[in-house]
């Protein structure tokens, strides 16, 4: 990485700071043949239950494995509709139809980019009918509704108090996309507290991707829940649907979570309140940087939430063109995501169209993730903020905000 660079993500830093820790979990590793499954995963489940606040963790293969097993486990079966939103990354949905299950969108708040409480409610009253069975019917696909999967997307938690409320409502399960979600909190007035990213529906689903807030050294992603059931089902569907070796209830994954990462990821687990706070601050400094500059709309961030910043995300009218100039200028960024899930050529099939879900479509446009990492210092920030303004000030004419 060249001085003058700011990289859009760092993740050697972290590593470099950690390595004989994270060297010494290898070196455990190979001396003791430990490699699937054993102590090490059971420790990294219990500190990373810990940390979430729920009563159990299930060490995974991915976030991907964790979505699934986190629907399979929690009652979701092949046939039903899913309820989630056009923009994520698509192991949502892809997690959602390898569940046998069909994913169906609701857009999403012009704000906060995560769930439209509003739109949900309108789904379900309009979108929906009750069949003679007492069964909640999508009229789109005939199927039966069964589950919601609120995605805490960059790092912010979905309104999740009006969400339980339609769920309860309509006899719905939830299950929390939690993937970029490590310890956000949302105030829930109804439970009068703060409430951790991955309590609040029956499962939720986490990734540590080496991306992520907490990344592993390769794959891995975890389930959590507070209910014993959920807990064990998704343990039986990550191991072959056995919970005693070779007597098999089920038919099911390779869906595990390997001993080096979970011990990599234990380690790391100790930084990650650190890594948060530091990417909160980052947050706050970019929003001191650009504060009051007109043609920059800044994540929004309500009094009943404390994100975790898995991504800064601003939004201007002439994205393209910034990126390009910001790229020009040796800094990284990212589109989180430039094509909505019902417009990409894996769906084509399902019959949506452009216009569908305007919020999502007009955010798609607009959005650039700037660098954001624990380690970044102020004046990277500034190099980012003054290559922003720099580029505003060349076209005054294209501000949105
Ligand atoms: C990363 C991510 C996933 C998938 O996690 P993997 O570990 O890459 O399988 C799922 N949902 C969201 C919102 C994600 O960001």
């Amino acid at each position: 990485m060249s001085v003058s660079n700011v990289p859009f993500l760092d993740l050697i830093t972290p590593h470099v700071e950690l390595e004989q820790e994270l060297t010494n979990v290898f070196h455990h590793a190979l001396h003791t043949a430990g490699f699937v499954g054993g102590p090490a995963v059971e420790n990294f489940e219990k500190a990373f239950a810990s940390f979430c606040t729920t009563r159990y963790a299930v060490g995974v293969g991915s976030g991907t494995d964790a979505v699934r097993f986190a629907l399979m486990a929690s009652g979701v079966c092949a046939g039903d509709v899913v309820v989630t939103v056009p923009n994520t990354f698509i192991a949502t949905t892809a997690a959602i139809s390898q569940s046998g299950a069909l994913p169906e969108f609701v857009d999403v708040d012009e704000r906060t980019y995560n769930m439209n409480p509003m739109k949900l409610q309108e789904y379900l009253e309009r979108k929906c009918t009750i069949d003679d069975a007492g069964r909640l019917m999508s009229r789109r696909s005939a199927r039966p509704v069964t589950a919601i999967v609120p995605v805490h997307l960059f790092g912010q938690m979905a309104d999740m108090d009006p969400i339980l409320e339609l769920a309860e409502r309509f006899n719905l399960i939830v299950v929390e996309d939690a993937c970029q979600a490590h310890g956000a909190q949302y105030f829930s007035r109804k439970q009068n507290h703060w409430c951790t990213a991955g309590t609040m529906g029956r499962a939720a689903a986490f990734s540590f991707y080496p991306g992520k807030n907490l990344g592993a050294c390769g794959e891995g992603g975890a389930v959590t829940t507070n209910d014993e059931a959920v807990a064990l089902k998704a343990r039986m569907l990550r191991d072959h649907g056995q919970a005693r070796k070779y007597y098999h209830d089920v038919e099911a994954y390779n869906g595990r979570l390997d001993a080096i990462q979970a011990g990599l990821l234990e380690v790391k687990l100790r930084f990650l309140a650190e890594w948060n706070q530091l990417r909160q601050q980052a947050a706050a400094g970019y929003g001191d940087l650009l504060d009051s500059q007109i043609g920059v709309v800044l994540p929004y961030q309500p009094m009943n939430s404390k994100p975790v910043y898995h991504l800064y995300v601003v939004r201007v009218a002439d994205r393209d063109g910034l990126q390009k100039h910001l790229a020009q200028a040796g800094i990284g960024t990212g589109i989180h995501y430039p094509i909505p899930l019902h417009l990409q050529k894996a769906y084509a099939g399902l019959g949506w169209k452009a216009g569908d879900f305007p919020v999502t479509e007009r955010a798609a446009d607009t959005i650039l993730s700037l660098p954001m990492f624990p380690q970044i210092t102020r004046e990277q920030q500034e190099r980012v903020t003054d290559s922003i303004l720099q580029f505003l000030l060349l076209k005054p004419e294209l501000a949105i905000a």
